[in-house]
């Protein structure tokens, strides 16, 4: 007989971080770089864990040279030829990521068999279908909330990945234990980002899609294969100029953030975070 899980599972906008204490004097105490071992490779990260998607359209080597100034990475998408990588690429130390899962079972069954770091959200993402055409997903905060726990009691990490609609959504992935966050969406409709700008009634937007749309499979795989459904979204977004600006904006909401709830350090922030239920997150007025 099937089986219902009755506990309650949220996502990233049925909560809002409870302010706290605090004794920092000014956003810019804050530090948002981490330094990580991974369990398994035991190669060391240091940065600001904050990753772009490795889709066609946002995971690009030009975005990459502009998320490296700010100690931030991006999971370069896998469409490049040997060639442009040759031309971009120095050395790049590597560590085992797997995924995507969204359960403490999987998680631990991952980093067992030798993974570093977990991608977890199955069916959170801005331009992805799989919950409407399979039926299958996990609200993201639960699942970052529950992943997390697992992964750190092996000493693993994992990536919140997908779901984050505002610099806030960054800061509740973060709060609720993700080692680091990985941002498709929020990342779309820059010039750092793969394709033309398009004029359409007076106004200029760019193509974003997901690597299961028929857009990225038609481009990529000569188009959807029978024995499968697209599961992605092809969208237009405004187009929104150069991504340092986005950049400043996930940073500076992330800074405080921290500071509302006195963590000085990204690293303390999940201690620091106690989540209220909410109905509504902002005011509707001008939306
Ligand atoms: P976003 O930040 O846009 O909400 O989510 C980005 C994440 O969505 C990506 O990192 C990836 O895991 C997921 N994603 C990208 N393309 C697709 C797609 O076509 N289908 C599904 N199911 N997920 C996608």
């Amino acid at each position: 007989m099937p089986r219902v899980d009755a506990d309650l599972k949220l996502d990233f906008k049925d909560v809002l971080l409870r302010p706290k204490r605090s004794s920092l004097k000014s956003r810019s105490e804050v530090d948002l770089t981490r330094t990580f071992t991974f369990r398994n490779s035991k190669q060391t990260y240091t940065g600001i864990p904050i990753i772009v998607a490795n889709m066609d359209t946002v995971g690009t080597f030009e975005m990459a040279v502009v998320m490296a100034k700010h100690a931030m990475f991006t999971a370069i998408h896998k469409h490049y030829s040997l060639e442009e990588w040759k031309l971009f690429a120095a050395n790049h130390p590597e560590c085992l990521e797997a995924g995507n899962v969204v359960t403490g079972e999987m998680v631990e069954e991952l980093i067992l068999s030798g993974a570093d770091i977990i991608k977890v959200g199955i069916g959170p993402g801005s331009v992805c279908t799989t919950r409407i055409k399979t039926g299958v997903g996990y609200p993201q905060l639960s699942a970052v909330i529950e992943c997390a726990d697992s992964a750190h009691g092996l000493k693993g990490h994992i990536i919140s990945d997908g779901g984050c609609s505002c610099p806030g959504d960054v800061a509740k992935a973060f709060g609720a234990g993700a080692d680091f966050v990985m941002l498709g969406g929020m990342f779309a409709g820059h010039d750092q980002c793969a394709g033309e700008i398009i004029e359409k009634n007076g106004k200029k937007v760019k193509l974003f899609y997901g690597m299961s749309s028929d857009t990225a499979m038609k481009k990529h795989s000569g188009g959807v294969a029978e024995y499968r459904a697209s599961e992605g979204r092809t969208v237009e977004v405004p187009y929104r100029g150069d991504v340092e600006l986005t950049i400043l904006d996930i940073l500076g909401g992330l800074r405080s953030t921290c500071t509302y709830v006195g963590a000085a350090k990204l690293k303390e922030l999940s201690r620091r975070t106690t989540f209220i239920r909410v109905t509504q997150q902002h005011s509707q007025v001008f939306s």
